[in-house]
């Protein structure tokens, strides 16, 4: 099964997300029957990394969307916390310092992006600036309404640059969301966690479902796509969204430099008595 094409949202196609739906685990029965593949794609990602870091071509970003408490965090830490932190870093968009409020809404977004070799995940992202701000009126429409295609121009340069830009919005019901927050408030671990503002902001929900329902239809390019990623169950989210980054990866024309030495010369200059040891042992 191809994970990418199974979970894209074609450009320019609308999609209905109640439509979409958040259990779908496709022909794994549950966590434990998928856990021998995952630990395999985890490996694969690993190797892919250390190819993409010694190649030193090209890089990847991961924007992870999706409602509170819709796993973005969990999504970090299990698809990602394999990779080798040389060349792998992710980045939280909070509500911008005065700093970066003083700049372009792309300003600390661009700061951010990944090097070539880098793997750098954004958890929130850029498209804060059409989700939480168009819901609560922070900026007026004329200015929000400008910034998909802003977005898209953005992306298209990073692209050019050589960055590969994958984006996954973690799909979750409102019904979802509320059981999530009650374990958070029944795990002495998690209460740091739940806040009065998320239960206010979730009175929002239908208002983030039209606000992401027009990112995912302004904003998968054939070059940046989206990707609605069924997350009620926590191990197929990871297994979807490492699936695609490694299929991605695996696409790339990648390799290992060349020494930049004369390897053989080397060999018999420094370690031609190991190699005698070795002959005669
Ligand atoms: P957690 O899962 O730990 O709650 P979080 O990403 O929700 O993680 P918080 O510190 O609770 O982290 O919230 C960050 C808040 O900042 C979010 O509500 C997000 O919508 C908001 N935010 C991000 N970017 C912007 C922006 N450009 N303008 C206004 N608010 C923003
Ligand atoms: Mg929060």
């Amino acid at each position: 099964m191809n994970y990418s094409k199974l979970f894209a949202v074609k450009p320019g196609s609308r999609v209905q997300l109640a439509g979409v739906k958040s259990g779908f685990t496709g022909k794994h029965e549950n966590k434990t029957a998928a856990t021998a593949e995952m630990q395999r794609d985890d490996r694969r990602l690993a190797d892919l990394q250390y190819l993409l870091y010694a190649d030193h071509q090209r890089s990847l970003l991961v924007c992870l969307q999706g409602m509170d408490a819709s796993g973005k965090d969990g999504t970090v830490r299990h698809v990602f916390g394999a990779l080798d932190p040389q060349g792998a870093r992710a980045h939280s968009f909070k509500v911008p310092s005065q700093e970066e409020a003083d700049h372009d809404f792309l300003w600390r977004a661009h700061v951010h992006a990944p090097a070539k070799g880098e793997i750098v995940i954004f958890n929130r992202s850029h498209y804060e600036d059409v989700l939480i701000v168009r819901v609560h009126d922070l900026v007026p429409e004329s200015v929000w309404s400008k910034r998909y295609e802003l977005i898209n121009e953005f992306e298209r340069n990073l692209t050019l640059a050589g960055t590969t830009i994958l984006k996954f919005y973690l799909h979750i019901t409102e019904k979802e969301q509320l059981r999530r927050f009650e374990k958070r408030l029944d795990d002495p671990t998690r209460q740091w966690k739940i806040s009065e503002a998320d239960y206010t902001e979730r009175g929002y929900f239908p208002e983030y479902v039209k606000a992401y329902e027009d990112v995912l239809a302004k904003t998968s390019t054939a070059y940046a796509p989206w990707f609605v990623i069924p997350s009620k169950r926590k191990w197929f989210r990871n297994l979807a969204v490492s699936k695609i980054v490694v299929e991605t990866l695996k696409s790339f024309d990648m390799k290992v430099p060349p020494p930049t030495v004369d390897v053989d010369e080397i060999r018999r200059k420094f370690h031609a008595d190991e190699a005698k040891e070795k002959s005669s042992a």
